[in-house]
């Protein structure tokens, strides 16, 4: 149900097409990870459950797509092999942990389509639902940033020691092992400067990494991205990359979308993805949300129609996003699959 050996870009278009015009991304893993009990305070965050919870992430991962996401993304974000290293772990065993994020989304999928067949069968034994929705998974590969724990996700800010072949040095692996996974595409999240969209545009263009990508940018003024950095700069590389099939905003306050999705388009006529937080302040030096700094699931929820119509085809959310949020994104967007039983 993936993208299969089609040309990257018109894979994407056909994905849409099916889709309705428009994709459901699903909404904070780590949020409903802790919401249900796991703990993640831990250098490697949503990561650490891949060791200690992995039924968990599935179980997540399923109540996104009951609530209607059509592409999830996997719990591999901040899970890199340098961070599972310094846990202990060989390059063997960090590897496959890797590997087995995919491989969560991948089972998710799997049973979601088996229960879609369970209740959607018709009398005359037709599947309607499961032919017409391709769901997709996307492997996320967070920020050099991300890796640090340091904040600097956040600032983009990686000193002048680091430069485009340290970042891709510090990806190369990870993202051939997830290339190689299974998953339909990696989701290069969070980027927060212009330097780290050079170095994963150049590694997608290596000839043993063979997958295509989106590129997904943070900002926190609405015009540049969280560096300083000129969006327009930013999306500019992934234009110019054949294997990026979007690109656009996650991590970012909602009332900042509309305009970052104006000046995306103005730069590309490639698919424009948004998948906002919940526009909570995150607190880099105590490691946590601000809570009710945010807005509601309903806030959240009516300014969909106004980035369909500014041109996003592909909407979800990020921190602090729940199954509620996205199943209010799906029926906004006239996805809501009314028919459909309640578990
Ligand atoms: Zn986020």
């Amino acid at each position: 149900m993936g993208f299969g050996s089609v040309e990257p870009s018109s894979a994407l278009y056909d994905f849409l097409q099916k889709s309705g015009g428009c994709a459901v991304i699903d909404g904070g893993l780590a949020t409903e990870l802790e919401r249900h009990g796991a703990d993640l305070n831990d250098p490697l965050w949503s990561g650490k459950c891949l060791l200690t919870s992995p039924e968990l992430i599935q179980r997540v991962h399923l109540d996104y797509l009951e609530a209607g996401a059509d592409i999830i993304i996997t719990a591999s974000y901040q899970a890199t092999i340098q961070g599972f290293e310094t846990k202990g772990l060989s390059r063997e065993a960090s590897e496959a942990l890797l590997r087995k994020s995919v491989e969560i989304a991948l089972e998710a999928r799997n049973i979601y389509y088996q229960r879609c067949k369970d209740c959607i069968t018709d009398d005359a034994g037709n599947d309607k639902f499961f032919e017409t929705r391709p769901i997709l998974v996307a492997a996320s590969v967070g920020s050099y940033g991300a890796y640090l724990a340091d904040g600097s996700e956040y600032s983009g800010n990686y000193g002048d020691a680091v430069n485009v072949e340290t970042l891709k040095d510090f990806h190369r692996r990870r993202v051939q092992v997830l290339a190689g996974s299974g998953a339909d595409l990696i989701a290069f999240e969070t980027i927060p400067n212009k330097l780290e969209a050079q170095a994963y545009a150049q590694l997608l263009g290596e000839e043993d990494i063979n997958i295509p990508a989106w590129f997904s940018f943070n900002s926190k003024d609405g015009i540049n991205v969280v560096s300083g950095d000129s969006l327009r700069d930013c999306v500019s590389i992934a234009d110019s990359c054949e294997k990026v099939v979007a690109v656009g905003i996650n991590c970012t306050p909602p009332r900042f979308i509309h305009g970052l999705i104006l000046s995306t388009k103005e730069v590309t006529t490639k698919p424009v993805l948004v998948y906002p937080n919940s526009g909570e302040t995150y607190d880099a030096v105590h490691k946590e949300w601000v809570v009710s700094t945010g807005v509601s699931d309903e806030g959240f929820v009516s300014y969909v129609s106004k980035w369909r119509e500014a041109g996003a085809s592909l909407i979800g959310g990020c921190c602090r996003t729940t199954p509620h949020t996205i199943r209010g994104i799906a029926s906004a967007l006239h996805k809501g699959y009314e028919g459909k039983k309640e578990k």
